[in-house]
């Protein structure tokens, strides 16, 4: 019986539930419910996320909305879940995780799991205290609709609210909760656990449900001679080298790839530390954790590939044999070079591949590595050379003034005969003039903190379009200021 089952009073988001992950039956999860937080308040929320869930468009006025959506309401037909995973953390085994601070409602009909982060303990909190304050809370959202605005594979956000309650973390913050949205939030961790428990048939259920639910190409492949779970291995790989291939593009570190942070979708998930880079530095480190740099902005690929090998364990019992699981893998090492370079092509205005593409698109980011050139702004400024032919403004960016002039050379002679309007197009489309940078976060959180949310709405409406002009909204679009290299952002918070 539903633990709601008794409840007189519950909000009625519009939504019609069913059961989802939920029919995997209780080893996989545990049912409770959000442990409700006072006074809650709108910080920011996200229309086209409401759209896509199929909210009604006063979806925000009612009162009980915000109530259940922080916790504090039963949603009417949603039967909440926190489900149990495990993982490797920084490269070593951390044993039973789980949704320690996130609850799922459910999944709609549409097929969309919604997921309250920040919702109070359950029972795989672990000594944490089940809540998120609000300035990751508020990183998180921004950075879910930005991802998505940027076409890159990740969980959404639809809103943000508020609590007074008193958060202790270095110092007293105070409460928030994510409304996170996918169509599955199932971790490679998930896998790991019921492997590492040597629970076959747990593992093999979830296995297929995933497949069925998410994969069911695997079903009737004949890659390694029909078997599905080899099929499912190699697909995760090419989604997961594909998304890889569009972080290292765009300059976004995610900071904490730990197995349990790795979604089975190939979606960004789990916005912890994460940054767009400022000045290009391939080792940048943005988790201030993490001393040994496990995580460094180019150690990503290598990291997801390793974090993949720990997903082929995990289904070898149900793969069979060691060497197609390995063999299952290496589409990785071919996927996502492949991915990389059609990206970065792109942000150089070319259509189509040629020999010489990869020095060029090297000599580039050795170029601005060597400056620390403002990676964003580089890819803006170049575009706009494209268009209108001014190439000041990208020079101006490096000190190593010839050294970016036998660059653009070569780049030049890729480019000879080329529609400059229509690569200057294609690289309008390639290189965002809006990234969440570290300090812009900051500035609308600090305002947040003073009941002001105007700033995160802003923030929202550039990043959900960031390759549009936005005409008067340059300051978002400038270089860092000098205090943003101050920041410090670790791991839970
Ligand atoms: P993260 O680094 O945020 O991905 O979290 C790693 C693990 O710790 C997950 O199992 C989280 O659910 C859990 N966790 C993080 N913060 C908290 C918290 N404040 N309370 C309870 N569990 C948490
Ligand atoms: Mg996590």
């Amino acid at each position: 019986m539903s633990l709601l089952a008794e409840d007189t009073e519950a909000a009625d988001l519009g939504l019609r539930w069913k059961p989802g992950f939920a029919a995997l039956g209780p080893a996989f999860f545990t049912e409770l419910r959000p442990t409700p937080l006072p006074g809650p308040y709108w910080v920011g929320r996200s229309e086209a996320v409401a759209r896509e869930l199929g909210l009604p468009t006063d979806w925000h006025e009612s009162k009980a909305t915000l109530a259940a959506l922080t916790g504090s309401m039963p949603v009417a037909g949603a039967r909440p879940i926190a489900t149990v995973y495990s993982g490797h953390q920084f490269g070593v085994w951390a044993g039973q995780l789980g949704d320690g601070r996130a609850i799922m409602l459910g999944e709609t009909e549409g097929g969309l799991e919604v997921q309250l982060k920040g919702a109070g303990r359950t029972p795989y909190s672990r000594g944490g205290d089940g809540r998120a304050v609000l300035r990751s809370s508020i990183r998180e959202f921004l950075c879910s609709e930005a991802m998505h605005g940027l076409g890159i594979p990740t969980t959404r956000a639809l809103c943000v609210t508020g609590s007074d309650a008193p958060v202790y973390r270095e110092e007293i913050e105070s409460a928030a909760v994510v409304t996170r949205v996918a169509p599955s939030f199932v971790r490679f961790g998930h896998f790991e656990h019921f492997a590492a428990n040597q629970r076959d048939e747990e593992l093999r259920a979830l296995a297929d449900y995933v497949i069925d639910r998410y994969y069911p190409a695997c079903r009737t492949t004949d890659r390694f001679g029909g078997n599905a779970y080899a099929a499912f291995l190699e697909a995760v790989s090419e989604r997961t080298a594909a998304l890889l291939a569009q972080w290292q593009a765009v300059g976004f570190c995610h900071g904490v790839m730990n197995t349990d942070n790795m979604s089975i979708l190939g979606l960004t998930i789990d916005y912890g530390p994460f940054q767009f880079l400022d000045g290009f530095d391939p080792r940048h480190i943005c988790n201030h954790s993490d001393t040994q740099g496990r995580y460094a902005f180019n150690q990503q690929p290598n990291v997801a590939y390793w974090n993949l090998f720990c997903l082929a364990q995990a289904l070898l019992p149900l793969i069979g044999d060691q060497e197609v699981a390995v063999a299952a893998l290496e589409s990785y090492k071919t996927v996502f070079p492949n991915e990389f370079e059609g990206r970065m092509r792109a942000k150089l205005g070319l259509t189509e591949a040629a020999e010489g593409d990869r020095p060029l698109i090297e000599g580039v980011l050795k170029l601005l590595a060597a400056g620390k050139v403002d990676y964003t702004i580089f890819w803006r400024r170049l575009s706009g050379y494209m268009a209108d032919g001014n190439v000041e403004p990208v020079r101006d960016l490096f000190l190593d003034r010839a050294g970016f002039d036998a660059w653009l050379l070569s780049f030049s002679q890729r480019h000879a005969g080329t529609d400059r309007a229509l690569a200057a197009e294609l690289m309008r489309r390639s290189n965002p003039k809006f990234v969440l940078r570290n300090h812009l976060g900051q500035q609308a959180i600090e305002a947040s903190q003073q009941k002001d949310h105007s700033g995160v709405a802003t923030l929202l409406a550039l990043l959900q379009t960031p390759f549009e002009e936005h005409p008067g909204a340059d300051a978002y679009a400038g270089f860092p200021p000098d205090w943003a290299s101050t920041i410090e952002i670790s791991c839970s918070s």
